[in-house]
């Protein structure tokens, strides 16, 4: 296995590249390391390779490294979030990167201690095998959120397709920017939306260009 450190030199170039060519900072942007597929120990390599943010998709898997790593690292929850097992993690997760309905609002607001800053998810490309709110339905979800003061909006999320079609790719994310910017005009207290989660391996240098503050990245650093 290639070392972390030389993966993340290497993604840390194309990013630099990436903001370059759209006039950005590297320093506006946060990397989440996703770990889902690898063992704690390599895990722990990436945080000592300077990751301070790790992204876990599974109740099991985060718990299982939450108890060896703590509050080494920030941890951002990406998948779907069934709502009986919010109780479980929704006091030890920073982020919660998957809202994408009213009962996981509501069960959010009656276990968390604290507020909790969610992404909510889009569902841009329609794609029926992928979670998420349709972009109409994200503005009236937002306004319905108003009750839950535990849930924090602080941006979107989403997964772009798996395809080659980068022209595709581009206009899934630069929907995802549009609406944003429709929502933070709106100055909502509790739902500021500033950020952007998107991008993954295949597709991060893309998700930059249109404006990505937060790219979630497992194969290309942990894994090979
Ligand atoms: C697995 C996963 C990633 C990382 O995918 P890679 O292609 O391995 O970089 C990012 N986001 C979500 C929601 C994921 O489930």
């Amino acid at each position: 296995m290639v070392d972390v450190v030389t993966n993340l030199e290497k993604i840390k170039r194309n990013i630099s590249e990436a903001c370059g060519r759209s006039n950005r900072r590297s320093d506006e942007l946060t990397i989440i390391g996703v770990t889902k597929y690898v063992t704690i120990e390599r895990t722990v390599e990436a945080i000592e390779a300077g990751i301070e943010n790790i992204g876990e998709n599974r109740n099991e898997g985060f718990l299982e490294k939450y108890s060896e790593i703590g509050t080494k690292a920030k941890w951002h929850f990406i998948g779907s979030l069934q709502s009986r097992k919010v109780k479980d993690i929704i006091d030890k997760i920073d982020v919660l990167h998957s809202l994408d309905r009213l009962s996981l609002a509501k069960e959010i607001n009656k276990r968390a201690s604290n507020q909790v800053d969610c992404f909510i998810q889009v569902n841009v490309s329609g794609e029926e095998s992928k979670h998420g709110l349709a972009p109409e339905e994200v503005m009236p979800f937002i306004e319905n959120l108003t009750t839950y003061e535990k849930v924090h909006i602080i941006g979107l999320m989403t997964m772009a397709p798996h395809i080659d079609d980068e022209e595709k790719i581009r206009s899934v994310f630069r929907r995802l920017a549009e609406l944003r910017d429709s929502i933070q005009s709106k100055n909502y207290d509790h739902a500021p939306c500033s950020f952007l989660s998107m991008g993954m391996s295949n597709d991060y240098e893309i998700a930059i260009e249109e404006g990505a503050t937060h790219i979630r990245i497992g194969s290309n650093l942990v894994g090979n």
